[in-house]
């Protein structure tokens, strides 16, 4: 049945429908489900909570957990759950019925105010850093009432668990997982580019909040391929594989027209998204074949991240409804592009007001230019800190290899703006010092800069016209890591501005000495700011001559977390303790470990099992058919493959030596940071060498022979 039909005089009647958005945030506990569900005063009361930062008062958790339970059962909800964020980067959860009995031993559905607001999932296998051992396990969660709670029904429909969005913490109050540094971090910069605000004289915003859009690279590979990969499966990333003829060379893929396939996927997850009151903006093809983004509209930072960490999941789940498995890795493919998840980064205050929002009039443009300083202070001294923030096993294939972005933190602003802040710097913008002269010259500020913005993609930290895009972080990453760095450097530049504006509250010149300000932070800042290509020889060789930092790999990045001046700003602002950044340091460390063991040993097996004996049979077919034309024409040439043949067979043997002693080596390492280094360096190594061998391999035996799906498999959707 169409949808329209057409009247007796050959109008269109549109179907009456509910809206495109009707279902909107349906399977969440948001606003609406709490305006219809609670009492008047306790809706009031958690809208307080959630919008103006005020306690929890635990005498409403009973009426908003009877509330959630009942709403989460009349959708088919039996279990509920505190849903946290351990260190590995992803999510967790524990199930809980809502199963109880009454005093007549009768079963009943309960949940209550203490079931709501804390659990004790058993914490024993978390990764912690060392700083539970596992005799004393315990840890806690605690609901975290600004992020809605959700349903997660099952994929055949029947039954749904209530999801609860937690922090988790332990006994003794060490944090031990990354919401709570993120819900601290958000907070302590919110609060100083308030005070900023209220400096430059605003009497009516009631707070400020960090805004966040995270742009969700992915690549799709159709299941049947994918699980023949088992590289793909235990290490995300082929781990060999021949180029195919055809990879992104015609540039044809980006905002290319989506397939058919493609797009039906795609609806269906926007559908999904929608439900969970994710939302969805934009999609499109990506540079690589087969790899596509998904773009959501900015929201609050806490939300924007739980948002993205579901957003994830339900990625990967309506994939695999459709037949594909969702590659997140940063690297899938040797030869195309990687993947990342650009940080869009900014704040605005309860008015809508966009503090990285060029004004209409030059004095909010001086207020516009104060927070561009303080960030651009913040980045300058913690540069090493984002680079550690964003540093994994997967992203060391992006940064400083060669792809987008380098893995120097610099800063690009456009050209508009770079030439404002040297003219500011130089004072050419205020000889007379007078307001005329400082409006005149910011006054076309705001469409200037939004039409030259965003023109270089090769940096790590651009300003696109109102907001930062922080490009470094990787794919498959939590954002709360990289945002909790990114607020704590730009508070700290908040609070270096504070301290030298608040003493002019109210003065006279109050815009001439905030100017200064912004002149002195210019000067200070201007080895970040880089306009050209970050991929080029020479920026690497400039780079180093300003001493900005440029770790290579992992180990060497994470360092940045254990030192001084990184431990002193998260003891400073009370977010990380010490003892908590050195377990984050371990258990960074542990997981690059790990990764590495995986992907040297299953290159090693594979290599054993499959490659190496496809290779043989290759052989022993020349081999025969070289004994046949012994003399005849031809023969020679067969005997000379047949020796290169055998020359490989010994390369792909002696790469699986490597691996074994790489492995000996690193197990022999009692230190956490010496056993990193070894497979950053032997270890990469050894997996590129024995890369190298497999992709020659699969161009030398005949494709009947040949037992793994190819590239040119992986890389077609159809
Ligand atoms: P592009 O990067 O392609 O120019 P947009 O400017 O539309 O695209 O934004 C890309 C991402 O940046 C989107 O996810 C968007 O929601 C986010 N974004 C836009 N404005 C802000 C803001 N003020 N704060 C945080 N994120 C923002
Ligand atoms: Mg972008």
């Amino acid at each position: 049945m169409p949808s329209a039909q057409i009247s007796q005089n050959g109008v269109n009647l549109v179907k009456e429908s509910k809206g495109l958005f009707a279902d909107y945030g349906a399977l969440t506990f948001d606003k609406k489900a709490m305006a219809r569900n609670l009492s008047k005063a306790t809706y009031q009361q958690i809208l307080d909570v959630i919008e103006n930062d005020e306690k929890l008062e635990v005498e409403i958790a009973d009426e908003v957990a009877h509330a959630m339970k009942e709403w989460a059962i009349s959708q088919g909800a039996t279990h509920f759950c505190h849903w946290f964020q351990p260190q590995r980067g992803v999510t967790a959860e524990k199930h809980d019925s809502f199963l109880s009995f009454d005093e007549t031993g009768q079963p009943i559905d309960r949940f209550s105010g203490r079931q709501l607001i804390q659990s004790e999932p058993d914490a024993s296998s978390f990764p912690s850093g060392g700083m539970r051992s596992t005799f004393e396990a315990r840890g806690y969660t605690a609901w975290d009432p600004t992020s809605p709670a959700f349903l997660l029904k099952n994929s055949d429909g029947k039954g749904a668990t209530l999801v609860i969005p937690s922090v988790y913490l332990s006994w003794t109050g060490e944090t031990l997982d990354m919401k709570t540094p993120l819900l601290r971090a958000v907070r302590v910069v919110e609060e100083r580019a308030f005070k900023l605000l209220k400096l430059f004289g605003n009497r009516t915003a009631r707070n400020v909040r960090v805004t966040i859009g995270p742009e969700q690279e992915y690549f799709l590979v159709r299941k049947e391929f994918y699980r023949r990969r088992p590289d793909l499966v235990y290490a995300g990333r082929t781990l060999f594989g021949a180029a195919s003829a055809k990879q992104q060379q015609l540039e044809d893929h980006y905002f290319g027209s989506i397939q058919p396939k493609v797009l039906e996927f795609m609806t269906d997850l926007d559908r999904a998204l929608f439900e969970r009151g994710i939302p969805a903006k934009t999609r499109h093809n990506e540079v690589a074949p087969n790899q596509f983004e998904l773009a959501p509209i900015f929201e609050t930072a806490n939300l924007a991240i739980d948002h993205n960490l579901q957003l994830m999941e339900i990625m990967r789940k309506t994939a695999d409804d459709h037949g594909f498995a969702l590659l997140l890795h940063e690297k899938p493919f040797s030869g195309i592009n990687g993947s990342g998840k650009h940080l869009n980064w900014s704040m605005a205050d309860s008015e809508g007001q966009n503090l990285l929002e060029p004004g209409a009039a030059p004095k909010k443009n001086i207020q516009f230019l104060v927070y561009l300083a303080a960030f651009l202070a913040g980045v300058n001294k913690y540069g090493g800190l984002l680079r550690a923030a964003v540093a994994d096993a997967g992203n060391d294939h992006r940064l400083g290899a060669n792809e987008a972005p380098p893995a120097i933190m610099s800063v690009y602003l456009g050209e508009y703006l770079d030439r404002l802040l040297t003219d500011i710097e130089k004072g050419s913008l205020s000889k007379d010092a007078s307001r005329e002269a400082i409006g005149h010259g910011l006054k076309s500020l705001p469409s200037i800069v939004l039409d030259n913005s965003d023109r270089n993609r090769t940096s790590p930290l651009a300003f696109t016209g109102n907001k930062f895009e922080f490009r470094a972080v990787g794919s498959s990453q939590s954002i709360a890591e990289p945002a909790t760095a990114l607020c704590l450097a730009v508070a700290d530049g908040l609070d270096r501005v504070l301290e030298k504006l608040e003493k002019h509250a109210g003065d006279e010149d109050f815009t001439k000495r905030a100017l200064d300000v912004v002149r002195e932070l210019v000067k200070e800042t201007k080895r970040i700011r880089f306009e050209g290509n970050g991929y080029s020889e020479e920026w690497h060789r400039e780079a180093a001559r300003r001493g900005l930092p440029n770790a290579k790999n992992t180990p060497d990045a994470l360092e940045t977390f254990v030192e001084k001046a990184v431990v002193e700003l998260y003891e400073r602002y009370k977010v990380l303790s010490k003892h908590e950044l050195e377990a984050k340091h371990e258990i960074k460390l542990e997981a690059y470990v790990k990764l590495k063991e995986i992907e040297l040993r299953q290159l090693r097996e594979l290599i054993v099992t499959d490659i190496a004996p496809a290779l043989v049979r290759q052989i022993d077919l020349y081999g025969s058919a070289a004994g046949r034309l012994e003399s005849a024409k031809g023969g020679k040439e067969l005997k000379a493959k047949l020796a290169e043949f055998g020359g490989l067979l010994a390369e792909l043997y002696a790469g699986a030596d490597g691996a074994e002693k790489v492995l000996e080596k690193a197990g022999a390492e009692t230190d956490m940071v010496q056993r990193a280094k070894v497979f950053a360096g032997a270890g990469v190594e050894t997996l590129s060498e024995m890369r190298s061998a497999c992709d020659r391999t699969e161009q030398a035996v005949e494709h009947r022979y040949w037992p793994l799906p190819k590239y040119r498999d992986m890389l077609n959707l159809l």
